[in-house]
């Protein structure tokens, strides 16, 4: 502070009367603050004053506040420092007092005092000018002598104590670069020195006395530090001597204090380091990183922080699997039929699976394309990752990419931070510990970005064959050979996968699963991975399709399996309290034999009643083997049903049609309401709507309009002018889920036509397909994942727009078996199909009368 070379201080000043210590300029004392005077000094003037000018003070030494408000002042010491108060701490514990912390600021002469109370003030006038003696030294000689051997004297002072102490080091620096004149000040208040010496040299207006009344202070403390290094010193060649012979010591036992021990550890471990590093295949130019890193360490002291960072950098490049690399086993017939037998059905995945593997075989160092497996949540993405690597041989990590928004996160943070480590490639290497896993890049679509950088940017550094041999993470600052991983990415949807990336991957869509699928796969998998991991049996358990079915239909509803295999897991451990119980109960010879009549009647009657299994199972007897999960036990164990099947009872109004959505979870089927009722021609839309979904609502009402006549739609009082003295709501359920895309064009019709004539839509038709103020329909996008849904919801006709018949043959036989197809290219066709009987008959009868 005091170094600021033209500090103005107010010529009033508030003075605090301090009796414990002496704030010298450009130092900082804490005090504490209780007495009556002072107390209201803090509080109007500290605590309520808003500019920075109020915040500075006069602190007087030597000269005690009054206990008393009532009290005289004391004589006060006529010099004090003026100072600025830099935080105000208030407690109510033990009596109300403020703690200050004040820094100094100059010295000031008091003038003459102004009042008394409630606290006292000044007139002052300020001593020192700083800039004033900066102009004045160079001209006085005797002054720069002084000035350069206090300045000797402090420099020989501080080169005594530890440089690696962050403070040292700074007060080091503070003394080359703080004015000459600042410093007398300064480290009379850091070195030792009593309140007294520090008065005297508050009262040393002249610089000239100042320096000569520090000087002594400074070799006195030189001279006292001297005395104690020498005092250690026999110690320190002591220690000298004990390492000089070591290689004695070791055998004539030698006791050695722990401390030697440590520190002869550590030596030890350097060495070992530098050893490992020296052995170990790292690349050329890490190695000489590598080299010059140990080098420093050797010569740093371990308490410098800079010392662990060092050590865990070695020790990471040590561990990094720079040459070592699993053999790659590939052989297609194997892979196939390790494929086959950990998935069900998937087949066109498998097959591209194949075919890449395939190329691998026969080229081995491939640069193709990333794969990157896009489908709903639970369909087998992540665990096909990890089959890939089972029939490769190779090791498997999955770095989940969900949320990143750091480049940091792929990219490691520079060393010069702390807490910087590896990014998250270079830790999955670290992890595998070998140079050719299989990475999963699992969820690529929700990378997110933010002013740390893109990681997606950086990812495409990892993923591009012709970058990523040399490979940089921040941290290693070195390159890394990253061609020999093999990368695999998974997403819910493209439309978030940033453009760049997407380039370089080759999408492989993966649909939900159809409800036998679903069967196969918990009977195959999904089950006997879970009786495993329950220590349960077949003997024990028995899970038949049709309580499979009632699951997926019931209690899920999804395109994967995930929720299914969560359910199952329920039941596992249901049914694995029920065995150990019953185990327990094996184990009391006594109460089974009390209970065996009765035992033997519970289970003749259960055997002819599977049914009632849920109700035997509370009771407090063994079951008999295996328990049989109907759907009672489901019930019971998983509770009521979550999904019933909603759909005829939601369509028993006019007014009410299925549309299909296309959702990043899968297919989903969409009940579109609509009401009417007395109003000016308004039409409402609900249910959070993009703008294209508005649009189709407006076109859907302009060609009923348009077409009132020929369809006889009136509104309520008998017009064809469908909004004459009318509003019309339309409503899109599930309101939290923002929706939009022109698929719902159809649907919307349907369900206006349906509340114009008054009749009601087929409760088991649900349609989907653009459309366009002629009354034409247009393809849409997702047909295969909007089928599944349909099918899922039990519905047994879908309209679909012609155009994407094509998109049938994607289709399982299965759901074609049990869904009909209706394809439409125009409305007239979609809303023949959507009601029982037609709907253009009316029509169609008026036209011939006015033919005739
Ligand atoms: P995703 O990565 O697509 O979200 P997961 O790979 O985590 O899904 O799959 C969830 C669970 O479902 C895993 O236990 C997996 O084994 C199982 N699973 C999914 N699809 C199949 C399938 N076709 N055959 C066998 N198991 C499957």
């Amino acid at each position: 502070m005091a170094a600021g070379s033209a500090i103005q201080i107010p010529s009033r000043l508030p003075l605090l009367l301090t009796h414990e210590g002496v704030l010298l300029p450009g130092s900082t004392m804490r005090t504490s603050v209780d007495s009556p005077r002072n107390m209201q000094l803090v509080r109007s003037r500290l605590l309520k004053g808003t500019s920075l000018r109020s915040t500075i003070i006069g602190v007087i030494p030597n000269t005690s506040d009054p206990t008393s408000d009532c009290d005289d002042l004391p004589s006060l010491h006529r010099i004090g420092t003026a100072a600025l108060a830099v935080q105000v701490v208030g407690s109510n514990w033990p009596k109300p007092h403020y703690t200050l912390l004040v820094t100094g600021l100059c010295r000031f002469q008091i003038l003459q005092l102004l009042k008394e109370k409630p606290y006292p003030v000044a007139e002052v006038e300020q001593l020192d000018r700083l800039e004033q003696f900066t102009n004045q030294h160079k001209s006085e000689e005797e002054l720069g002598e002084l000035s350069e051997q206090f300045y000797k004297y402090a420099v020989q002072l501080v080169e005594m104590l530890d440089m690696s102490v962050p403070a040292v080091a700074k007060l080091r620096r503070l003394l080359d670069n703080l004015p000459r004149e600042a410093l007398p000040d300064i480290l009379t208040s850091i070195i030792r020195t009593s309140n007294q010496e520090k008065l005297q040299i508050l009262d040393a207006v002249r610089l000239e006395e100042r320096f000569k009344m520090t000087i002594p202070l400074l070799v006195r403390q030189i001279e006292g530090l001297k005395l104690l290094q020498k005092t250690r010193k026999p110690k320190q060649d002591d220690d000298k001597r004990v390492v000089a012979i070591r290689p004695n010591r070791r055998i004539n036992h030698i006791p050695s204090t722990t401390e030697d021990e440590e520190e002869e550890e550590d030596h030890d471990d350097v060495v070992m380091l530098e050893k490992k590093i020296r052995t170990s295949s790292m690349s050329e130019q890490a190695l000489k990183v590598c080299l010059k890193e140990i080098k420093r360490l050797k010569k740093m002291p371990q308490s410098m922080p800079e010392y662990a960072l060092t050590r865990n950098y070695l020790e990471l490049m040590v561990e990094l699997p720079w040459n070592k690399s699993t053999k790659d086993r590939l052989e297609i017939r194997a892979a196939r039929i390790l494929l086959d037998n950990d998935h069900y059905a998937m087949e066109k995945l498998k097959k591209r699976v194949l075919e890449y593997l395939a190329v691998r075989q026969l080229k081995n160092n491939l640069k193709g394309p990333i794969l990157c497996f896009v489908g709903p949540p639970g369909v087998g993405k992540t665990s096909v990752g990890r089959s890939i690597a089972k029939t490769l041989g190779r090791e498997f990590h999955r770095i989940a990419l969900g949320g990143v928004c750091d480049q940091s996160d792929i990219r490691g943070h520079r060393r010069t931070y702390v807490g910087s480590m590896p990014g998250r490639i270079i830790n999955g290497l670290k992890t595998v510990g070998v140079n050719n896993p299989v990475f999963l890049l699992d969820e690529v679509d929700k990378l997110g970005k933010s002013l740390q950088g893109d990681p997606a940017a950086a990812l495409l550094e990892v993923l591009d064959p012709e970058q990523n041999h040399s490979f940089t993470d921040h941290y290693l600052n070195v390159a890394f050979d990253l061609s020999q991983v093999l990368f695999i990415a998974t997403a819910n949807t493209t439309a978030t996968i940033p453009p760049a990336l997407l380039d370089r991957m080759e999408i492989i869509q993966v649909p939900g699963y159809t409800q036998e699928e679903k069967i196969e796969i918990a009977h195959r998998h999904l089950i006997p991975k879970q009786l495993e991991q329950h220590g349960l049996t077949p003997q024990q358990i028995q899970i038949p399709q049709v309580t499979t079915l009632d699951i997926i239909t019931r209690y899920t509803r999804e395109a994967g399996v995930r929720s299914l295999d969560r359910k199952l897991g329920a039941i596992c451990r249901a049914v694995a309290v029920k065995v150990a119980e019953g185990q327990h109960k094996e184990t009391k010879p006594d109460r089974a034999e009390v209970g065996d009549g009765e035992d033997c009647r519970e289970h003749v009657t259960e055997d002819a009643k599977p049914e009632s299994i849920s109700e035997t199972a509370d009771l407090a007897l063994p079951p008999e083997m295996p328990i049989l999960i109907d759907f009672h036990a489901l019930k019971d164990i998983l509770g009521p049903p979550m999904y019933e099947m909603e759909v005829s009872e939601r369509l028993s109004q006019p007014g009410v049609a299925i549309g299909l959505a296309w959702t990043p979870l899968g297919g989903e089927i969409m009940f579109v309401e609509a009401s009417r009722m007395e109003g000016e021609g308004q039409l409402t839309l609900t249910g959070q709507l993009g703008d294209v979904m508005k649009e189709s609502a407006h076109l859907a009402i302009s060609w009923l309009r348009s077409n009132a006549k020929r369809y006889q739609l009136t509104n309520a009082s008998g017009s064809f002018d469908l909004l004459d003295n009318t509003d019309i709501h339309l409503h899109f359920p599930a309101g939290a889920v923002t929706k939009d895309g022109p698929s719902a064009g159809v649907t919307i019709v349907t369900c206006l036509a349906s509340l114009f004539s008054g009749r009601l839509v087929c409760s088991d038709v649900a349609m989907t397909g653009e459309i366009t103020l002629r009354g034409l329909v247009l393809p849409v996008g997702g047909i295969k994942d909007k089928v599944l849904a349909a099918h899922r919801a039990g519905l047994k006709r879908v309209i679909i727009p012609q155009r994407n018949e094509k998109d049938l043959e994607e289709i399982a036989v299965n759901v074609r078996q049990d869904v009909r197809f209706v394809l439409a290219s125009c409305l007239d066709e979609v809303l023949n199909a959507a009601f029982d009987g037609g709907f253009a008959v009316k029509a169609r009868v008026e036209r011939l009368n006015s033919k005739l």
